[in-house]
């Protein structure tokens, strides 16, 4: 086997799980997002990728791709079971204070994650938890057109029909 994880250079401190349980990308795909932490996905390859913030990721074969078990594992994982005992995952980096906000916390949305990555590189922020001030440090900096282009690309990426061109009907 030579195929490797799709996921394997979004962490630096996670590696692959061993080969034999990996999963098709295409069957990560099926299955349905219903976590409020992870805002406007609709299944898991979308979380996975927008947590590995491949916000731009153009069409591939997803039959051909394998997500392995650790990387499932952190990347599907809620990032917090209990609001009220955080604090904001962003203001160390934000707001360089070692204080951080514990009121008002949201979870970070598409947008604001990919101001995160390009405006403060800041990785897999998707889902974390935000308070208002860093809220509007990144709406400052938040440009629209970028999000646009990520829609653009995930449009692509899961249309039915235009996946159609990857999907080997049943085998032959
Ligand atoms: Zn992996
Ligand atoms: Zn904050």
């Amino acid at each position: 086997m030579t195929s490797k994880c799709f996921f394997s250079n979004c962490y630096d401190d996670v590696s692959c799980s061993e080969h034999e349980t990996w999963l098709q990308l295409s069957e990560l795909k099926m299955r349905k997002n219903d976590s409020k932490t992870f805002q406007k996905a609709d299944n898991l390859l979308e979380v996975a990728l927008l947590r590995a913030d491949f916000f731009y990721q153009h069409k591939f074969d997803l039959e051909a791709s394998f997500i392995c078990d650790l990387h499932r594992e952190v990347l599907l994982s809620q990032v917090h079971s209990n609001k009220s005992f955080s604090s904001c995952d962003m203001c160390s980096n934000i707001k360089g204070t070692s204080s951080r906000a514990k009121s008002d916390l949201r979870h970070v949305t598409i947008g604001q994650a990919i101001t995160l990555f390009e405006q403060y590189r800041i990785r897999n922020s998707y889902g974390k938890l935000i308070c208002r001030q860093c809220r509007a440090a990144v709406s400052s900096k938040t440009e629209n057109a970028r999000e646009i282009l990520h829609i653009d690309a995930f449009e692509c990426l899961f249309d039915v029909h235009s996946s159609m061109l990857f999907g080997r009907s049943n085998g032959r």
